[in-house]
């Protein structure tokens, strides 16, 4: 069983501060791994379809269903599909099995109500919002029962293919620097980058 509150410090140092969304992200991924019973990711065992876009609290809830999943955006196992939803598929890539959570729409419209998003939205920011507001609804979100905010779905099954990586790179023919062969470009028949190959179709 993953425990969220094993996540809640390095959360916090690698969000950057302290705010209730992104506990929210913690409890949500924990709550998606152990319905589907997983561990966390090492390599890209596990891949997240995240609904989210870049809205208020958004960024934050992601930046906690990355700390505990380990779908990050440097393995390239998680996506963002911009639907503007508090919401998630986990994927297990090994039993080929997912579930989809979503934030309790009810829930997550009184979150925006909260002292703290009036703070927010009077321009304060997150990190200058006093303890007194922050902690208790930190507080609330580490300690509330999963099913008065979270939906989750059955487990179901998911047919996932792995893309096979590379490993091999070439030079660029015009400024010699290295580059992941499926990213050269076919200019004159010469390998060229991206960058190189944009500026000669001027
Ligand atoms: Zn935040
Ligand atoms: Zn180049």
């Amino acid at each position: 069983m993953i425990n969220p509150r094993d996540y809640f410090d390095v959360g916090i140092q690698f969000h950057g501060h302290k705010c209730p969304a992104m506990p929210l992200g913690l409890r949500a991924g924990a709550a998606a791994m152990n319905a589907l019973g997983v561990e966390r990711s090492q390599d890209k065992e596990l891949v997240m379809v995240v609904e989210t876009g870049d809205d208020h609290a958004a960024g934050c809830f992601v930046d906690g269903l990355m700390t505990v999943t380990g779908c990050t955006y440097g393995k390239s196992n998680i996506k963002k599909t911009y639907m503007g939803k508090m919401a998630f598929t986990l994927i297990d890539t090994k039993q080929q099995k997912a579930v989809r959570v979503q934030l309790k729409a009810e829930f997550f419209g009184k979150m925006l109500q909260s002292p703290f998003v009036l703070q927010r939205k009077q321009g304060v920011l997150p990190q200058d919002i006093t303890a007194n507001i922050t902690d208790p609804l930190v507080e609330g979100v580490m300690n509330r029962a999963e099913e008065e905010f979270l939906a989750i779905s059955p487990v179901f099954n998911y047919h996932f293919e792995k893309a096979k990586g590379t490993f091999d790179t070439d030079l660029c023919a015009v400024c010699g620097e290295r580059v992941f062969v499926h990213k050269l470009q076919n200019v004159n028949n010469e390998k060229v980058c991206i960058p190189c190959a944009e500026k000669q179709n001027k």
